[in-house]
């Protein structure tokens, strides 16, 4: 819970974030139009993992080791650049990587649509052997996850212990991004993850029409809840 004056401070952040990323993703856009304006989410995913290392080197610990892979077993959204992104590094591998990709986002979305009202802890398509094989790319909501206690996410416990400072910093960066990239008006919100990138590999006019400001680009997520444990 914030104060008065740290909620204040936080709306200032976001929109010091919003004016800078405006600007830069304007230019980024200028010069490389749709594919400037994917590109430029890296911005914020390298933003997201300084904040991840200031909050390591001077606050609590994570509890979080290469190959704890709980919180991949979650509901996990990604924005429209993002999951352009990750399209993008997926068409750049070898094809017999991007087929395994596909198959493992086709099982995904298929297992989820059983039960779409009640959806499982389902792995995420891009883990594999307990590790992710989109790291460089994946998304912001994965940078900013962690935990204070390994404990926790293995009960699968409803309260998780985090870093306030770093959750409050990744928040501020995410949203004044989110908004920057609205401000163009290019289409940022939330959809999850696996049928994102699975409609945005199926579709070859699904960037185009992003950079229209189509805002159905990657369709509807009609499950969205609106509160995410990894978003
Ligand atoms: S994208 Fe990677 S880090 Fe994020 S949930 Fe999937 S496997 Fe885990």
């Amino acid at each position: 819970m914030l104060t008065d004056d740290e909620r204040s401070a936080f709306l200032q952040s976001i929109a010091r974030v919003r004016q800078r990323a405006a600007q830069a993703l304007w230019q980024a856009q200028g010069a490389d139009g749709a594919d400037g304006a994917v590109a430029f989410i890296a911005q914020l995913h390298r933003g997201l993992d300084t904040v991840a290392e200031q909050a390591r080197a001077t606050g609590p610990q994570p509890a979080c080791q290469a190959g704890c892979a709980h919180c991949c077993h979650l509901r996990v959204e990604a924005t429209e650049p993002e999951v352009f992104h990750i399209a993008q590094h997926l068409r750049a591998q070898p094809a017999a990587v991007q087929a395994d990709a596909l198959s493992a986002l086709q099982r995904h979305v298929a297992t989820a649509a059983l039960n779409p009202t009640h959806p499982a802890r389902q792995a995420c398509s891009f883990l594999v052997d307990d590790r992710c094989s989109i790291y460089p790319v994946r998304p912001a909501a994965c940078r900013k996850a962690h935990s204070l206690s390994a404990t926790h996410c293995a009960d699968q416990s409803t309260t998780i212990p985090q870093n306030l400072r770093l959750l409050v910093d990744a928040e501020a960066l995410m949203a004044g991004t989110a908004l920057a990239y609205r401000d163009q008006p290019l289409p940022a919100s939330a959809h999850e993850l696996n049928a994102a990138v699975l409609a945005a590999l199926a579709d070859p006019t699904a960037l185009h029409r992003w950079h229209q400001g189509d805002p159905e680009a990657l369709g509807q997520d009609p499950h969205a809840p609106s509160t995410q444990p990894h978003s």
